[in-house]
């Protein structure tokens, strides 16, 4: 790889619960025959790596590293990781994806080991996916555990007999301890119980209660009906981030996305332990063994972004990857320390390096930057977002 730019060309998931609108109408991404178009993945993960071309010849991003690791990467990079650190995605969220947990980087690495190191049900590769969540759009999400009081009076609200036994005991150790045993209960729930609670909950639904959290329950209940994961707002705080808005979720975190288009960025990394609203393979006890059951604070789930000038950058407590938004700019200079991908979010972009090579890119494009790069300049009316390490 001797030039400063190469354009991706990246792979569509279309997963169900994908928009089949959304990034036809923010990109232009083609959907002539109206498949649910969930994500876009760019990177060199094996489940859906990139391509570049090189000359008149179309190669895998994996591929264009393995040739010469140290150029592409970086000598720091090659040496420490040997492959390109982050994957970014578009999520284009119609539906709910599940709820679900990411292993940290032992607990990766333990489970890969379990399977052979294969990819198998519960473990596609031995990293931890810390991951950054950034709204294009007004992006509905559940992330983290609600303080216990909190937790305790949705369910005393609810007031479902099938539950009260495990809710008094986990009313006698309001801790993380008896609070993994109230949730762990209510995942492993028999059939008919649950049915049960959750017509409990369309009832009480019904009658107007629950208020606060109604726009999330009543779409849980539409996309995923009968699935226990429809109670997760109960439990976990319900978030909606404004264009703009970003947040991090360390692995452990317990989430799931409702709605919207986001950037994703995160480890280079498949794993998702899963515990419902999902028709994928689902394992609680496994899923229990990754999630930090404390308790979170609101306030603390949105990133504070750095700002200067129009630039933002959202800091993130990994190595696996930095994560900017970059505004209007005139010959900016950007300078290259590892390998980056850059996504046009808004408008047109023209990166131009210290030779002359001139790359133009609009809205929804991508290029990948190898680390020999070592310096550019970006001239852009809207906005793209930089992702290196
Ligand atoms: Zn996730």
């Amino acid at each position: 790889m001797m030039a400063s730019f190469y354009r991706l060309r990246n792979s569509i998931k279309n997963y169900a619960w994908g928009s089949r609108t959304a990034l036809n109408a923010l990109f232009g991404v083609p959907n002539p025959d109206e498949q649910p178009q969930a994500e876009i993945w760019m990177g060199a993960h094996p489940a859906g790596c990139s391509e570049i071309e090189i000359g008149a010849v179309s190669i895998s991003l994996q591929d264009a590293i393995a040739q010469s690791p140290e150029t592409v990467l970086g000598e720091r990079t090659a040496e420490k990781v040997g492959q390109l650190p982050f994957l970014v995605k578009i999520l284009a969220a119609e539906t709910a994806l599940s709820l679900q947990v990411h292993p940290d980087k032992r607990q990766a690495e333990e489970g890969y080991a379990r399977q052979g190191n294969r990819a198998g049900d519960d473990y596609n590769d031995a990293n931890h996916k810390p991951e950054l969540v950034y709204a294009i759009t007004p992006f509905m999400a559940m992330n983290g555990f609600r303080p216990y009081p909190e937790i305790v009076n949705h369910f005393l609200r609810l007031n479902s007999p099938e539950l009260m036994p495990a809710l008094t005991e986990f009313r006698t150790n309001l801790n993380a301890d008896g609070f993994k045993r109230f949730f762990v209960c209510l995942m492993q729930l028999a059939p008919q119980a649950k049915s049960n609670v959750l017509k409990q909950l369309k009832e009480s639904l019904e009658a107007g209660g629950f208020v606060h959290l109604q726009e999330f329950l009543i779409r849980l209940q539409q996309d995923y009906p009968g699935d226990i994961g429809i109670l997760a707002p109960l439990f976990l705080h319900c978030i909606t981030l404004e264009p703009g808005e970003a947040m991090f979720l360390q692995g452990g975190t317990l989430h799931a996305y409702v709605h919207g288009t986001a950037v994703e960025v995160m480890a280079c990394s498949d794993n998702v332990l899963r515990a419902g609203l999902t028709p994928k393979k689902i394992n609680v006890p496994e899923l229990v063994n990754c999630t930090v059951f404390s308790e979170t604070h609101e306030h603390t789930l949105k990133l504070v972004a750095d700002t200067a000038g129009t630039d933002r950058h959202y800091p993130v407590p990994v190595e696996d990857f930095r994560f900017s938004v970059m505004g209007n700019c005139q010959q900016k200079r950007i300078e290259v320390d590892s390998a980056q991908i850059l996504l046009v979010l808004e408008g047109f972009t023209t990166l131009r390096d210290t030779r002359g090579e001139e790359m133009r890119l609009r809205a929804g494009q991508s290029v990948f930057i190898p680390a020999l790069t070592e310096a550019y300049f970006l001239t852009q009316t809207g906005q793209s977002c930089l992702v290196q390490c």
